[in-house]
């Protein structure tokens, strides 16, 4: 598969008044073509800033970004980000917060209308387009979100702790549910958590950063059997527990170097 994103050794700092505070050093790593990167580390490591630098908010102090477009192009790609709030208007219906960004970016075009209708009609909020935001479960809030960054039809997602503002149940549900969504429309996706199973469940493969200042401490290409069936099933797969172990240990490992 072809990479279509790669890092070279990123680094970058925040500077203010009281000094410099080191986020990022070092990073490398690459990003296939459809490929699902979980990024798990410990808090305040740095992984926001990460997905700041490759959504190209923040310029690397050091390193590099590479992007390799399907089409051989070396563009900054099309990036949907989304948030740990689904970040809905309560003002604005349903319908006019999922043609937001379309809005905002003055692409109001019968085409793109065409690809949010079919998608309300896909996620099942076909009906719920003159619902305000606050009458919609936390699920569907987050499919909102979902059609909302689709519309504009981005070739790389980013996900920073989505899923993190819901309970428990609700997130293991939605969770899987937006991951499958956005594999069945063949995205390439990184994601945040800080939750081991949903990156075994959910991911290709996991990045594990190490404390402030966050350095790739492994790599883990996860390959589990019962992958092909949706990531709730994939938490039954024989390995899952081995993984789980594994990742565990290394981010112990990781809070306790943070300890003075
Ligand atoms: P994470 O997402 O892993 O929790 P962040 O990338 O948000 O971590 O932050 C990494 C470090 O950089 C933290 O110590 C944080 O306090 C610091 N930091 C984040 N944003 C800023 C900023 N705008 N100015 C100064 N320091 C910041
Ligand atoms: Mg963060």
């Amino acid at each position: 598969m072809q990479n279509i994103l790669e890092l070279k050794n990123i680094g970058y700092s925040y500077h203010s008044l009281h000094g410099e505070t080191k986020a990022l050093e070092n990073i490398s790593f690459e990003v296939c073509e459809g490929e699902f990167v979980a990024i798990v580390g410990p808090s305040g490591c740095g992984k926001s800033t990460l997905l700041s630098i490759i959504a190209g908010l923040l310029n690397p102090e050091q390193g590099t970004i590479l992007f390799n477009n399907p089409d051989g192009s070396l563009n900054y790609p099309k990036i949907g980000y989304m948030l740990q709030r689904d970040h809905l208007f309560e003002w604005r219906s349903v319908y006019r917060n999922v043609t937001l960004g379309l809005e905002l970016h003055h692409m109001l075009t019968p085409e793109r209308l065409a690809v949010v209708d079919r998608l309300l009609v896909e996620y099942g909020l076909d009906g719920f387009r003159d619902k305000r935001p606050d009458e919609l479960s936390g699920g569907m809030k987050q499919r909102a979100a979902l059609i909302r960054t689709l519309a504009l039809e981005p070739q790389l997602l980013l996900l920073d702790e989505p899923f993190s503002a819901l309970d428990y149940q609700t997130r293991l549900m939605v969770s899987a549910d937006i991951c499958r969504l956005i594999r069945a429309a063949g995205k390439t996706m990184i994601i945040i958590t800080h939750d081991l199973s949903e990156a075994i469940s959910l991911a290709d493969k996991i990045i594990i950063l190490s404390g402030r200042p966050a350095v790739v401490k492994t790599e883990m290409p996860i390959k589990l059997t019962l992958k092909d069936d949706s990531p709730l099933a994939a938490r039954n797969a024989p390995e899952f527990q081995l993984l789980f172990n594994r990742l565990w240990e290394d981010l112990t490992h990781e809070n306790e170097a943070e300890q003075p």
